[in-house]
């Protein structure tokens, strides 16, 4: 079995991801991710380019780390300092890591326009750059940037600078595809040729300005190359780097290789870390890692993967650290309820003629604007209802806002009044809220934690607001989504209506009765 060195770049390349910004406790926090996941190299930043990343390096050490190996980024001298007197060299080394990558131009257009060097001159950058590194740490990783497109232009010089780099004792000389553009085939095709003039290690590294890094990256590897780089989610400028959530599982489990072994199984927590930590959302349809991954909602899909699940899916979720879900939606037949009632505990006959009727329900709710997917709690309580397995745990007796601006330029003030019945209690109370929706959150919980103090535990972690009947102006109907969670899950609930704060106090309803239900479970 191939061993193929998995590189991340995470933290580096990764870094450079518009809208993101990793602090230093941010960028310590996935190096310990992607060392629990298995990665080979961490790539943790370019000391000497910024602060952040000095800082980093001082801390990163003080890490157990039980896989990975971190790796200080850099380039080749500067054409105008000796390799010696370069304070970037000087940074690399007091980053005080075993293991530097540096880039060097490979492309004789980007040595005469940027560097505006001679190509001679490049060369020996290159090589002495590289043996200065080697003689104070154990491996250097040389980065041939551009080598693709270089290799197209000038195939003789691009090959020259990379001999440049393994004369000086590069560990690895990884072919970048920087600028994205390259495609499969001719990434084969190079990499055989290279191949054929030296020696040492190939690796690469690729970026997706062609939806193509992924594809480019396995072909790679698949004609020789030993080490491939890329970010968790494709993280990366422009339109990122390879994604390392699908070439990993693309190199173990189609091809049979060896990369992280059965650590694979964190690949979706780690993915979901890094968004979390990135503050983004998690990308639903991203293969492998994505919560649609393995998600089935036509009704003969569901009903196929429920007996055999290889007739939908192409792996195994559980390799990954995914599973199986089964979407409700007025696509929905039979057996999407039936696998929903396995999933909530709830046993149901198959030949039950309630089946039909939750069927029916969920269909005449959709068409109402209702939507289940992004609401499986509420669709839990809608099922439970229908089988005669709900409990109420509070009536409402009604409810006020009240929404006061005073004067031009003051905020507007939200009040909320509630009235609850619970057993023979009558719960009166009243809260502010920057809003009327928190207003009426914050007087509910407050009327109902004196009965239910597991409530306090429940945060609202996200609030959606979608019209849905549009060139109705302010008379719309709208949908709004709430998601809530505590310690251990989190979930999703719905509400319709013309009015929004009834809409929202329908979503929100259903997650209190949701969470009440799930710990009497
Ligand atoms: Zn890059």
């Amino acid at each position: 079995m191939r061993q193929i060195e998995i590189y991340d770049t995470t933290l580096r390349d990764g870094a450079q991801t518009e809208d993101i910004a990793f602090s230093v406790e941010d960028k310590l926090r996935i190096t310990e991710k992607l060392d629990e996941l298995g990665v080979h190299y961490i790539e943790g930043g370019w000391p000497g380019a910024n602060p952040k990343d000095i800082e980093y390096f001082r801390k990163v050490g003080k890490l157990k780390l039980k896989n990975a190996s971190i790796v200080a980024f850099g380039s080749t001298h500067r054409p105008k300092f000796k390799v010696s007197e370069d304070a970037l060299m000087k940074a690399l080394l007091d980053s005080k890591v075993k293991i530097i990558t540096i880039f060097g131009k490979s492309w004789d257009f980007h040595v005469k326009e940027a560097l505006k060097i001679s190509l001679n001159e490049n060369l020996d950058i290159i090589h002495n750059s590289v043996s200065y590194l080697k003689k104070n740490v154990e491996t250097v990783f040389y980065d041939a940037e551009h080598f693709f497109d270089g290799y197209k232009d000038n195939q003789k010089y691009a090959l020259k600078s990379l001999l440049a780099a393994q004369d000086a004792g590069a560990d690895c000389l990884v072919l970048c595809d920087t600028n994205g553009g390259t495609m499969p085939n001719e990434i084969k095709k190079i990499i055989e040729e290279v191949r054929k003039n030296v020696h040492t290690p190939l690796g690469i590294h690729c970026h997706n300005d062609s939806e193509c890094a992924v594809a480019n990256s396995v072909i790679a590897i698949e004609s020789g190359a030993a080490h491939v780089q890329g970010t968790i989610n494709g993280l990366g400028e422009r339109c990122g780097n390879a994604n390392l959530c699908s070439v990993i599982p693309d190199l173990q489990i189609k091809l049979g290789m060896k990369c992280i072994g059965d650590q694979m199984r964190r690949l979706r927590d780690v993915s979901r870390f890094v968004t979390e930590i990135a503050n983004l959302r998690h990308f639903k349809r991203q293969p492998f890692v994505g919560d649609s991954a393995f998600a089935h909602k036509a009704g003969m899909h569901v009903s196929a993967v429920r007996k055999r699940p290889e007739t939908y899916e192409h792996i195994r979720p559980e390799v990954v650290g995914n599973s199986q879900r089964v979407l409700i939606s007025d696509l929905a037949g039979k057996s999407n309820i039936l696998r929903k009632a396995e999933e909530f505990g709830i046993r149901l006959d198959p030949d039950s003629p309630q089946i039909q009727d939750i069927v029916t329900k969920l269909k005449n709710l959709e068409n109402e604007g209702f939507q289940f997917e992004g609401a499986e709690a509420s669709f839990e309580l809608l099922m439970k209802k229908s089988l005669g397995l709900h409990k109420r745990f509070f009536d409402l007796i009604g409810f006020r806002i009240i929404v006061e601006k005073r004067q031009e330029g003051e905020e507007a003030l939200s009040e909320a009044t509630i009235m609850v019945k619970v057993g023979g209690r009558i719960e009166h109370t009243a809260a502010t809220g920057n809003g009327p929706v928190n207003a009426i959150d914050h007087a509910m919980r407050k009327a109902l934690d004196k009965f239910y103090p597991e409530l306090k535990d429940v945060k609202l972690h996200d609030y959606k607001v979608r019209v849905l009947t549009a060139g109705r102006g302010t008379s719309a109907k709208v949908r709004v989504l709430i998601e809530s969670g505590d310690e251990e899950k989190r979930w999703g609930t719905v509400g319709v209506s013309e009015n929004i704060i009834e809409a929202s106090y329908q979503a929100l309803v259903d997650s209190i009765e949701y969470k009440l239900l799930k710990e009497e479970r």
